[in-house]
C-alpha cells in the first residue's frame, strides 16, 4: 500500500459512493487526545486515499450522534476553522497504530478497485458534510442511522 497523501486538493470530482466501513468501526473516544494530527479520509487521489488532515484541539459532544467527539481545527477550514467529529471519522497521522493502520488499508482495498481507471482523477466520495454550527456528519448518520 502506498503512503496516503493528504494534500487538499483543488477541485475534487464529486462521486458519491458507498462507505460500509466508517460507520462500523470500533473505535473509542480515548483513542485520541489533544494534539494528534488526524485526518478524516474522503475519497481517493490517483493511487491513494486523500482526506483533510486536521490537528485535535479538545473534547467536544457531537451532536448528530450524541455521543463524545473531538474539536479539530482545520487549517484550511476557511470560516470553519473548527469542527467537531466523531472518534470513528478519524485517522492517526501522529502515530502509526494498528487500529488506524488497518481501517486505512480496509479503506483502500474498498476504494481503489472502483478507481483504478481514474488514475490522475481526485475524488470526493461525498460522505461527509459540516452543518451550520460546526459538526462533521458522516452520511450514515446525518440518516439518523447505521
Ligand atoms: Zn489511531
Amino acid at each position: 500500500m502506498l503512503p496516503p497523501s493528504w494534500t487538499p486538493p483543488s477541485t475534487p470530482a464529486f462521486a458519491p459512493t458507498p462507505d460500509p466501513l466508517t460507520p462500523y468501526r470500533d473505535i473509542t473516544h480515548g483513542h485520541f487526545e489533544a494534539g494528534d494530527q488526524v485526518v478524516v479520509v474522503k475519497g481517493v487521489s490517483g493511487a491513494e486515499l486523500w482526506g483533510d488532515a486536521m490537528q485535535v484541539v479538545a473534547s467536544s459532544w457531537h451532536t448528530p450522534t450524541d455521543e463524545d467527539g473531538w474539536r479539530l481545527r482545520d487549517p484550511n477550514g476557511g470560516a470553519q476553522t473548527f469542527i467537531t467529529a466523531h472518534p470513528r471519522y478519524l485517522v492517526h497521522l501522529s502515530r502509526r497504530c494498528p487500529d488506524c493502520m488497518s481501517y486505512l488499508r480496509a479503506m483502500a482495498d474498498h476504494l481503489m478497485p472502483k478507481y483504478a481507471d481514474h488514475a490522475d482523477a481526485v475524488i470526493d466520495c461525498g460522505w461527509y458534510t459540516t452543518t451550520a454550527l460546526g459538526q462533521l456528519v458522516h452520511i450514515a448518520d446525518a440518516r439518523g442511522g447505521r
